[in-house]
């Protein structure tokens, strides 16, 4: 067991902010940026440390305190820590796991501006994440190259507006939550006077790790623009679902956004119908559809969280039998070039499952 005092932690965590100040941007900037804290907090044994500062090397840590606070104690194997602690098994270089896996490097026509599929464009509108998830695809992505300047959004802007055949822009990241509301808003009321565009979705994981981000800062620019709004939220365990979260994604709907999921599946994570099943019926309680479940993204330092097709497959069909088929997300996977999201093949539906 690391045995530094937790007295330690908890000094650290009040200092930054870290816990329940109420304020995001505290609870942000005060987040676990150390595998040694880390452990340390969750009462780790100590042969845990030297892999979470060899994974750290290559990605580094970041944990809110709002998101530790759902994590066993002693518990290695806890599901939500299992997404964001390093181990050594990071380092492996793995044939196949790449740092650009989504070829996206090929889709860039303008800085933070991403064109893949005809209709829709993802803006890049933050390279700061309140989470770093291992097994993030974007893990090895450029930011420092693609977080613009107001004058290259402008050009951005002028883009969108030369092309009537894109009715959708997807604000992503990083975490476009971590910007601020001044900016989002900002750039939210420009999107809005471009009278082609119909939808602005978001794509953001914050809501989950600190739902104090669901502010009235947030709400105003959300609520104000006439856009359709749909926020896709990251969601991939139960426990991850807490009621601040409940009450944030209500926040949400108030504001008229339209709640999705999507998740990964996850080695050691929801690799279980069980836990695919809790997670479906908890994100609905809380006003969320699951949407898609996505195969892992062979990106480098995540080899260790793949379930092979086959066994997603089987998975999901057993899945299928247990839920109605509103709460069934798609299983899919991204393949680099392809214009839409490419559905695994699934065998015809089990009787009984509507
Ligand atoms: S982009 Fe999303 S998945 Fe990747 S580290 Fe940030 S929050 Fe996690």
């Amino acid at each position: 067991m690391i045995t530094r005092s937790v007295n330690r932690v908890q000094t650290v965590a009040s200092d930054q902010g870290g816990e329940h100040s109420g304020d995001w941007r505290r609870q942000l900037a005060g987040a676990i940026r150390d595998p040694e804290v880390l452990c340390e907090a969750l009462g780790l044994d100590a042969a845990w440390l030297p892999g979470a500062q060899a994974g750290h090397r290559l990605f580094k840590i970041r944990v809110p305190h709002a998101y530790l606070a759902r994590m066993r104690r002693g518990d290695p194997f806890d599901p939500l820590l299992r997404q964001v602690l390093p181990i050594d098994r990071e380092t492996d270089a793995v044939e196949g796991f790449v740092s650009d896996p989504l070829e996206e490097a090929e889709h860039r026509p303008l800085p933070g501006l991403i064109h893949k599929y005809a209709n829709r464009v993802l803006l890049i509108v933050s390279g700061a994440c309140a989470v770093n998830c291992r097994y993030c695809f974007r893990r090895h992505f450029p930011y420092a190259d693609n977080t613009p300047s107001r004058r290259e959004w402008e050009a951005v802007l002028d883009y969108l507006r030369s092309r009537p055949e894109i009715n959708e822009v997807i604000l992503s990241g990083g975490d476009p939550l971590a910007s601020s509301d001044e900016r989002l808003g900002w750039l939210v009321e420009r999107l809005g006077g471009i009278a082609h565009l119909q939808r602005l979705r978001i794509h953001t994981r914050l809501p989950v790790v600190i739902p104090d981000r669901v502010d009235p800062g947030l709400l105003g620019w959300l609520a104000a623009s006439r856009l359709q709004k749909v926020v896709v939220l990251h969601v991939n365990h139960a426990n991850e679902i807490d009621p601040a979260v409940r009450h944030a994604c209500a926040r949400l709907r108030e504001a008229g956004a339209t709640l999705l999921n999507q998740s990964v599946l996850l080695r050691g994570v929801n690799d279980d119908v069980d836990t695919l099943a809790e997670l479906s019926e908890t994100l609905f309680a809380a006003g969320v559809l699951p949407y898609y479940l996505h195969v892992l993204d062979p990106v480098a330092g995540a080899a260790h969280f793949d379930v092979p097709d086959g066994e997603a497959v089987e998975l999901v069909e057993r899945l299928r039998a247990r839920l109605a088929g509103f709460l069934m997300p798609r299983l899919v996977r991204e393949v680099p070039g392809e214009r839409s999201k490419t559905p695994l093949p699934q065998r015809s539906a089990q009787p009984g499952s509507s």
